[in-house]
C-alpha cells in the first residue's frame, strides 16, 4: 500500500491551507463539493485520519471513524434530497481505479439519474 502523502491536496484542505466548499464536518469526517462536478450534486466525504485509499481505510481506521464516515454519506444524502431518488457513491483506488488524490475520499453523484454502470 502506498505511503500516505502529507502534501496531497485534501491533506491541504484538512489543514486549512486551501479552501473548500464546505458541506458537513464532524470530529472524523469533512465533506465539500467538489471543484468540477460531474452531476448536479457532486460531493467528496473524505476522514479526517492519514489513509491513502479505501483500501487503507478498511484495514486501519477505527471502528468510531468508520460509524462516522458511513453515517456522514447517509446524513448528506438526504440532506441533499438524493437518497430517495437514488444516488451514486464511488470511491476511485490505486492507478487502475483512476485515484488522482491519494487521501481516501467517497464521491457522492446524484440529483439527475446516473445511468449504468459502463465498462471502461
Ligand atoms: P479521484 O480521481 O477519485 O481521486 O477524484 C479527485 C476529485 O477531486 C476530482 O473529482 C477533482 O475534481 C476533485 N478535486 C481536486 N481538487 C479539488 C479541490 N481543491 N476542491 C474540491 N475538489 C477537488
Amino acid at each position: 500500500m502506498a505511503e500516505y502523502d502529507e502534501n496531497n491536496i485534501f491533506a491541504k484542505i484538512l489543514r486549512g491551507e486551501i479552501p473548500c466548499d464546505k458541506v458537513y464536518e464532524d470530529e472524523h469526517v469533512l465533506a465539500f463539493h467538489d471543484i468540477a462536478p460531474l452531476r448536479p450534486v457532486h460531493i467528496l466525504v473524505i476522514p479526517k485520519g492519514a489513509y491513502v485509499s479505501i483500501d487503507d481505510f478498511g484495514a486501519s481506521a477505527s471502528p468510531e471513524e468508520s460509524k462516522a464516515f458511513f453515517a456522514a454519506v447517509s446524513k448528506i444524502a438526504n440532506e441533499k434530497g438524493i437518497a430517495g431518488p437514488g444516488f451514486r457513491a464511488i470511491a476511485n483506488t490505486g492507478d487502475d481505479g483512476g485515484q488522482e488524490v491519494p487521501h481516501f475520499h467517497m464521491h457522492i453523484l446524484g440529483g439527475t439519474p446516473v445511468g449504468a454502470m459502463v465498462s471502461g
